[in-house]
């Protein structure tokens, strides 16, 4: 009986390579793209050495190993947040990979031998994703599990707020109740599905499910957050820590944090510092917030083009940050309102795509005045908007 084990034990580093390279250049594994190639090899020599051990003739075959590599693996991908569907994808990837490297052995072997092999190789991968998906179902239920716990604590601090303001209670609330509704829905869907057919458990669709009342519970969660962040500054209780800081290292820390979201829609992200002051007195986490929230939105609301940042000293006291971008643009009557708490220039539909709160600029302009600046917009619709922030050196 032939042992073509031995080929992929010898050719493991080359099976790994190709792998891991078809994984990260496969367009429907979208998941890849903010990760380096480092983090998406990881854990696969693992998963290979397993399943080329269980599949070997001369040692003790040991199915533990391929249900350790593939539980070890199916978290890692849920940390990372790949989507059932690219997990499955990953390990049609291998599949086909194996395939192409025994093709000169099994060719050489008899049908029996081929039949067995292909049976073999076959059924060890399918125990491996079965495993894989095991673990990722358990790690986005831990994750479920710690979303639900934090919005627990966030909802006490809510119920401080209901007394303070009432106004901007009711407004929350209406924004809360699309998310929740489907949190809601698909969370029972979920559960009813379970309880009719305990082994649909690890189910594509129940996966899926488990996916939208995260994504949901995330925007919930960050609703609370910024409107607490504004109720915090409205109260006063917002307090500076201004501190000389060295303005190019601050923004190329904000840039490392928006580059893969530039990437992931193929803009390009050019950023000119050439005028800007060394350093300046202020307060570096706010500064940093008002970026990042600038350049989000910049990414978010263009499709094609560039997102571009510029840095310099505008005057003796002040300098500014421009962000420009080459996207959806603003209405000129919408300009004036653009900074109102859950104010949207855009439809429902791109709103409820985009994933935002529209408390992201409420926060930005509040977070100027606090640091005695100024927030100006130039913008027009279907040509793209400059916002620029100037602040005191
Ligand atoms: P959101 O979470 O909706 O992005 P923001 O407060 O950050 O909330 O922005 C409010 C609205 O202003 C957005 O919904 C969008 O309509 C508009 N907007 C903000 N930035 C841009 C931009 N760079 N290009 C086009 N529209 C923008």
């Amino acid at each position: 009986m032939m042992d073509f084990s031995q080929t992929l034990i010898n050719k493991s580093d080359a099976i790994v390579e190709q792998w891991v390279e078809a994984v990260y250049q496969d367009e429907q594994i979208e998941a890849t793209k903010e990760l380096t190639f480092k983090a998406v090899r990881d854990s696969l020599p693992r998963v290979l050495k397993a399943l080329a051990t269980v599949l070997s003739e001369s040692e003790k075959s040991d199915l533990q190993t391929v249900v350790d590599a593939s539980l070890e693996h199916g978290l890692l991908r849920a940390e990372q947040g790949f989507e059932p569907a690219e997990i499955a994808r990953e390990y049609r990837l291998l599949r086909f990979i194996i395939f192409s490297f025994l093709e000169e052995d099994l060719l050489k072997a008899s049908s029996l031998e081929l039949l067995r092999a292909v049976r073999l190789i076959d059924t060890v991968i399918d125990e491996a994703i079965a495993r894989c998906f095991n673990s990722y179902t358990h790690g986005r239920l831990q994750e479920l599990e710690q979303l639900q716990s934090q919005l627990r604590l966030t909802n006490q601090e809510l119920t401080r707020l209901v007394r303070a303001s009432k106004d901007s209670l009711s407004q929350l609330a209406h924004e809360l109740k699309t998310p929740l509704t489907s949190i809601i829905g698909y969370a029972d869907l979920f559960l009813r599905q379970q309880r009719q057919n305990p082994e649909l458990k690890d189910s594509h669709s129940n996966l899926e499910s488990i996916e939208r009342v995260m994504k949901s519970g995330r925007l919930i969660l960050r609703l609370i957050n910024d409107t607490l962040e504004i109720s915090r500054y409205d109260a006063g209780r917002m307090i500076l820590q201004p501190t000389v800081i060295d303005v190019r290292e601050l923004i190329n820390s904000v840039i490392e944090i928006i580059e893969p979201l530039a990437r992931n829609k193929e803009l390009s992200l050019i950023v000119d510092c050439e005028r800007a002051p060394n350093q300046v007195t202020t307060d570096p986490l706010r500064v940093q917030q008002i970026l990042t929230n600038l350049l989000s939105n910049a990414i978010r609301y263009t499709e094609s083009g560039t997102v571009s940042l510029q840095c310099y000293q505008e005057s003796e006291q002040t300098w500014a940050v421009s962000i420009t971008d080459t996207g959806l643009g603003i209405a000129l009557e919408a300009q004036s309102q653009i900074f109102q708490p859950y104010f949207r220039a855009v439809s429902e539909q791109q709103a409820s795509d985009s994933q935002g709160t529209g408390l992201g600029l409420a926060i930005v302009s509040r977070l100027v005045q606090l640091l005695h600046g100024e927030i100006k917009v130039d913008s027009q619709l279907g040509k793209g908007s400059t916002f620029t922030v100037i602040l005191p050196l």
